[in-house]
């Protein structure tokens, strides 16, 4: 059977393109290598999807690290409100929750999945599970799919839906990188981003659990800043974790160093001061009890603190001494942690890396290496921060990618 496009891989990119180009009435077939659609679509927001982000579209520019200037226009093509609209459309209405996170009202990814198959159905977009595709070739400008089973299609378009590497259990084990470079795509080193990280410091993990609003995090290689951020931090029993450290973890590595500041926004100079004007003026007042004005900060953290630093937990401002001073200041807006490892891709929500975008063009797609070649979704080198921005990512390129296709 010869098809229009042939689209590898049933996740969101994947069956939101076969709708659209479906409804264009191209023939249109996906493969699926499990014998279910959208498996990590599914797992997404932890069951409830969050599936895009509030806010003015240009707010969504700066969640994709270093690649804003790729994803950008496929961001403005298909918006965070295109995508809001579409899924009202489809009978799925949302609904906006904390910090701008959108979800289907009824806080099931199912129905954001029922939604995307239910319009492959409705315009007659085929898709073969149970079907993992392992070899593309070209002869005569027409593609050759064959399945590890054997099983051999055709088709004038292929577009490589297959996400990145991370959940391997639900389907995603890096097989686009495989079919791009055996097709002459460089790929970027895939690496686990929207995870945790472990530290050789070992002193907040008995605080496992507790959180910080909105603390600074630096990342430091070499003695030199990589990047800074400032968001919800989280102790773990084995180093940190929270949206902050997730978002950061694209550009982190084993024997990065991180230092934390958990008054931001004051910095080290303004607490300093702070410290050196109020403190010594406090006279009998307990540390401990000074410390209560500092919001973020919890009487079981600032225990730690002090315990670390060897001070007692009685003592006075009075008899702070200088240098002791000095370590509380430091504790609280420069704590270093050292680390140890980045979770891994079983706990990475998605993939840095990937297929490198100097080979797309980004307004369709298509592969500059090859005609007739496309590439949505995580399998490209794009991974957004946490909150709807990964989902988006997804739906903008394929968007992008379809309508170019289907004219
Ligand atoms: C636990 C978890 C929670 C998440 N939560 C969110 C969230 O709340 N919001 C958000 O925006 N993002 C979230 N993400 C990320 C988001 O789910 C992904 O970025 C998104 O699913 C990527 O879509 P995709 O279509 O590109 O790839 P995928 O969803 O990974 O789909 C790729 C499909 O291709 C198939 N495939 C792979 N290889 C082959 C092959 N050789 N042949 C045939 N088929 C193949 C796979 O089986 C899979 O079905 C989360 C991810 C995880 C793991």
């Amino acid at each position: 059977m010869h098809y229009h496009t042939i689209i590898i891989g049933a996740g969101p990119a994947g069956l939101f393109a076969a709708g659209i180009l479906g409804k264009a009435g191209k023939k249109v077939l996906v493969l699926e290598k499990n014998s279910q659609a959208g498996k990590k679509l599914l797992v997404s927001g932890s069951g409830q999807c969050n599936f895009t982000h509030g806010g003015p579209i240009e707010e969504f520019f700066g969640r994709y690290g270093d690649h804003k200037k790729f994803i950008k226009r496929a961001l403005t093509t298909f918006t965070n409100e295109d995508t809001v609209r579409f899924f009202e459309r489809e009978g799925v209405s949302s609904e906006m929750r904390e910090n701008g996170k959108i979800f289907p009202k009824s806080l099931k990814s199912g129905d954001v999945l029922n939604a995307l198959l239910m319009m492959c159905k409705k315009h007659n977009a085929e898709i073969a599970y149970n079907q993992s595709v392992h070899q593309i070739s070209l002869y005569d400008e027409i593609f050759t799919i064959e399945t590890e089973a054997g099983k051999r299609y055709f088709a004038d378009h292929i577009i490589i839906a297959t996400g990145g590497k991370s959940f391997p259990h639900l389907g995603c084990t890096g097989d686009g990188y495989h079919l791009a470079a055996s097709l002459g795509h460089d790929i970027v080193e895939p690496h686990p981003a929207l995870t945790y990280v472990t530290t050789h410091e070992r002193t907040y993990c008995p605080l496992s659990g507790i959180s910080f609003k909105d603390a600074g995090v630096t990342l430091w290689r070499d003695n030199k800043k990589v990047v800074e951020r400032h968001g919800s931090l989280l102790f773990t029993h084995k180093g940190l974790s929270g949206p902050v450290i997730l978002d950061g973890t694209r550009w982190m590595s084993p024997g990065d160093k991180l230092t934390v500041n958990f008054l931001y926004p004051l910095n080290y100079e303004m607490v300093r001061d702070q410290f050196a004007k109020e403190i010594p003026q406090r006279g009998k007042e307990a540390l401990l009890t000074y410390l209560k004005k500092y919001e973020s900060l919890t009487r079981s953290f600032c225990e730690t603190v002090l315990e670390h630093l060897g001070i007692p937990l009685d003592q006075t401002c009075a008899r702070l001494s200088k240098p002791e001073r000095e370590a509380l200041v430091v504790e609280l807006t420069k704590c270093t942690f050292n680390l140890s490892g980045i979770g891994g891709m079983n706990s990475a929500m998605v993939t840095a890396g990937g297929i490198a975008l100097k080979h797309i063009n980004p307004t369709t797609m298509e592969s500059r290496k090859q005609k007739g070649l496309y590439c949505v979704g995580e399998v490209l080198d794009i991974d957004g921060d946490t909150g709807g921005y990964n989902l988006q990512a997804a739906f903008s390129t394929a968007y992008m990618c379809a309508k170019h296709l289907s004219k």
